[in-house]
C-alpha cells in the first residue's frame, strides 16, 4: 500500500529545484527575455534554505556534528530561519545571536522555531564581547560539538550555490542563459551560481547588485575599502559595510547600485504586474536590471536569469505598509499610497 503513497520524507527534500518564471510586464521596455527565478518557492520561503542544508550536511559528512550537537550563526534574517527549520528535523540545537535592532516579529519568529536567540546590543562595537559576532564566537568555543556557520567568511556559502543553484538555471534554460543578475550580500548565491555558470559557459555576463550605503560596488571597481561608502540603508540582505571572504570578485563582471526608495517601488510593482509578492531585495534585483539595460547590456537575444531571493510575507511592516513607505518619505505626487490602497470601509 506505501508505495502508492506519494510523499516527501521530511521538509527538506523540498529545498531547492525552484522553478524559473517568465516576467512578462515589469521590463517589457527592456529588449530581451528576463526570467525570474523564485527562490521562495523553497520550504523556509527564501535562498538560504540551500546554504543550511548544505553547509550542515558538509558537517555531517566531516563527522563533525552528531545529532544533539549545535548550530550558531549571527543572524535575524533568512539564515536564521533556515537553519533553525534544518536543525529542527536534523536533531540540532540552534543558537542565534542577533542584534537589539532585530525586530520583535523576527524574535519571536526564530523562538516559535525553537532556536536558542541572544539578543546582543546593537550599539557596541564588534569587537566587544557583548557584540552579537562576539558572543556567537564565544557560544562556538564554549559548546563542544558546535558548528559557527559564519556565512559571509565561509566557502560552503557559495559551494551550496556551486552545487545547486548553477545547475538547475543551466538545466532550465537548456544552456542557452546569456546574463545572470543576483543581489549581493555574503556574495555566495552570485559567487557559486556564476562559478557553475561560467564553467558551462565562460560567455555568460555575471552581473550583480549592490545598495547605495555599501562597499561592494567600489571595492570590485578599485580593490580599495573605502569606508566614506558606507552608510545607514534599509534594504536587508543586499550590500554590506565589510569585504565578504565569501564574495569571489574576479567572477562578476560588473556591479550596478540601486536606491531604498526604487527598490521599495519596483517590489511592489512586481507585485501589481507580475503577481508576485516577493521582499525587498527581489524590487533591488529588478531595478538593477532597469539601471543595467540603461547601460545597453542587452539586446533582443538576451536570455537574462535574476534571482528573487525571497517572499514579501517578511516585509509587511516595511515595504508593503504604507505608513512605513510614507516615514521613509517614499511617497510623492508621481507615485503615492493610494497607488496600490484599496481598501473601502463598508458603514
Ligand atoms: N536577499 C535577501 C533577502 C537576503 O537575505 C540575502 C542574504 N544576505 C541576499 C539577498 C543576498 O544573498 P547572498 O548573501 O547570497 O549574497
Amino acid at each position: 500500500m506505501s508505495e502508492c503513497i506519494k510523499a516527501y520524507d521530511n521538509v527538506l527534500q523540498l529545498i531547492g529545484s525552484t522553478p524559473l518564471v517568465k516576467l512578462n510586464r515589469i521590463l517589457e521596455d527592456i529588449p530581451g527575455n528576463f526570467y525570474a527565478k523564485l527562490e521562495c518557492f523553497n520550504p523556509g520561503h527564501s535562498t538560504k534554505d540551500r546554504i543550511a542544508l548544505y553547509i550542515i550536511e558538509e558537517a555531517e559528512r566531516k563527522g563533525i556534528l552528531k545529532p544533539g550537537d549545535t548550530i550558531i550563526e549571527t543572524t535575524s534574517g533568512n539564515t536564521g530561519f533556515s537553519l533553525a527549520m534544518v536543525s529542527i528535523i536534523k536533531g540540532y540545537e540552534c543558537v542565534l545571536a542577533v542584534t537589539s535592532k532585530s525586530s520583535k516579529d523576527k524574535i519571536d519568529t526564530l523562538k516559535n522555531l525553537g532556536a536558542k536567540v541572544y539578543v546582543c546590543p546593537a550599539n557596541v562595537s564588534a569587537d566587544d564581547p557583548r557584540s552579537y559576532y562576539q558572543v556567537a564566537k564565544r557560544l562556538h568555543s564554549e559548546i563542544k560539538g558546535s558548528v559557527y556557520i559564519n556565512q559571509y567568511f565561509n566557502q560552503l556559502n557559495a559551494d551550496a550555490h556551486y552545487n545547486t543553484t548553477g545547475p538547475e538555471i543551466w538545466k532550465q534554460t537548456s544552456g542557452k542563459i546569456t546574463h545572470f543578475v543576483a543581489c549581493s550580500g555574503t556574495g555566495g548565491t552570485i559567487s557559486g551560481t556564476a562559478k557553475y555558470l561560467k564553467e558551462q559557459n565562460p560567455g555568460i555576463k555575471v552581473l550583480g547588485v549592490d545598495a547605495y550605503g555599501s562597499v561592494l560596488k567600489k571595492y570590485h571597481e578599485t580593490g580599495e575599502f573605502d569606508d566614506k561608502e558606507i552608510y545607514p540603508y534599509r534594504i536587508e540582505g543586499l550590500g554590506k559595510n565589510l569585504i565578504p571572504s565569501a564574495t569571489n570578485f574576479d567572477i562578476i563582471d560588473q556591479f550596478i547600485k540601486v536606491s531604498d526608495e526604487e527598490s521599495a517601488h519596483t517590489a511592489r510593482e512586481l507585485v501589481l504586474k507580475e503577481g508576485l509578492f516577493l521582499g525587498y531585495t527581489s524590487g533591488a534585483a529588478i531595478r538593477g536590471i532597469q539601471e543595467f539595460a540603461k547601460q545597453n547590456h542587452f539586446d533582443a537575444n538576451s536570455n537574462v536569469v535574476v534571482i528573487l531571493p525571497d517572499h514579501g510575507s517578511r516585509y509587511l511592516s516595511k515595504i508593503f505598509s504604507d505608513d512605513w513607505m510614507e516615514k521613509q518619505g517614499f511617497f510623492d505626487t508621481k507615485r503615492n499610497a493610494s497607488n496600490t490602497t484599496k481598501i473601502q470601509f463598508v458603514k
